[in-house]
């Protein structure tokens, strides 16, 4: 089973990610992860995306697609993958689109976590992660970036039928996950 998992900064798209890939038995891939990784690492991408992450901006879309269409292709993923954080603009559903027909794969459920912005604020500024993209300023900034250029994507999916599954987000962790796992047909 493939699944796309949508939802703002501070949604608890990560955590819940974490969660239903596990029960499902997929492969969880998280496209902050993997930049994060490649910036701990030092790798030459990661020198190159370094700045872009620290300002809450968003990577190229052909970097980040062809990132994940090689990584999609991992041994781990043959049972099925999650993708947490990606597509995030119009561009990358399209690319993903190219890149699921290439390998012959389809979606099968593309879940938007749902909560109010005031309350993302409040849990964004009070994590404390020790993120380098934490800051009040930038999580301002990772927020405008979610309401321009990835909520649109939730209309995009609506308009393939059922495939969109929104799910409030506002909850005990437990809750939420009990609602995702019903969302994607799994018992939790
Ligand atoms: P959050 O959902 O809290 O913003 P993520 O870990 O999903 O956290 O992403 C962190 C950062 O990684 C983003 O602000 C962006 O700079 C970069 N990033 C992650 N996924 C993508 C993507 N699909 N396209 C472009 N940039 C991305």
């Amino acid at each position: 089973m493939n699944v796309v998992f949508l939802g703002p900064p501070g949604s608890g798209k990560g955590t819940q990610a974490t969660r239903l890939t596990a029960s499902l038995g997929i492969a969880h891939v998280s496209t902050g992860e993997m930049l994060r990784g490649a910036v701990a690492a030092g790798t030459p991408m990661g020198r190159e995306v370094d700045a872009i992450l620290k300002r809450g901006e968003l990577v190229s879309d052909t970097v980040i697609s062809s990132l994940v269409e090689e990584r999609v292709q991992a041994d781990d993923c043959r049972t099925g993958f999650l993708l947490d954080g990606f597509p995030r603009t119009v561009p990358q559903a399209e690319l993903l689109d190219a890149a699921l027909t290439r390998l012959g794969l389809a979606l099968a459920a593309v879940v938007l976590l749902e909560v109010p912005e005031d309350e993302l604020l409040q849990r964004l500024t009070s994590r404390g992660e020790g993120r380098a993209d934490d800051t009040p300023e930038v999580i301002r900034h990772r927020l405008d970036v979610y309401r321009d250029v990835t909520a649109p994507l939730a209309a995009l999916y609506a308009e393939r039928g059922a495939i969109l599954r929104r799910v409030d987000g506002v909850g005990s962790m437990d809750d939420v996950a009990t609602r995702v796992a019903s969302a994607v047909g799994s018992p939790s």
